[in-house]
């Protein structure tokens, strides 16, 4: 199952734990790094900051071109893997509906 699946899943009952291990140890869903791993895309680079990989984590813990989203939806510019485990799934889905990566 990818992140995409249980962004789209908002609605479900899906666990903080759940959503956090797909978003985080997968990195299953269309975001860059993943495309350029299935050699969809030849560059992995973020396409928000241009300064990483684009990852799940990356864009929920530490992409500064999104770091205002972040804070308007999470409380803070910057978060660790462990702040994204106490998130509810659905502010979650919320903040990638808002920078455009919601399935
Ligand atoms: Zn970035």
């Amino acid at each position: 199952m990818t992140a995409i699946v249980y962004f789209t899943n908002c609605d479900s009952h899906v666990s903080n734990v759940d959503i956090t291990e797909k978003l985080m140890a997968t990195d299953h869903c269309h975001l860059k790094r993943h495309l350029h791993m299935i050699r969809v895309i030849d560059d992995p680079e973020c396409g928000w900051c241009m300064e990483d990989e684009e990852t799940a984590s990356h864009i929920l813990t530490d992409c500064p071109a999104i770091a205002r989203v972040r804070e308007r939806h999470f409380g803070s510019c910057v978060l660790n893997p462990e702040d994204v485990k106490s998130i509810h799934p659905r502010k979650i889905c919320a903040f990638a509906r808002e920078v455009g990566i919601h399935g």
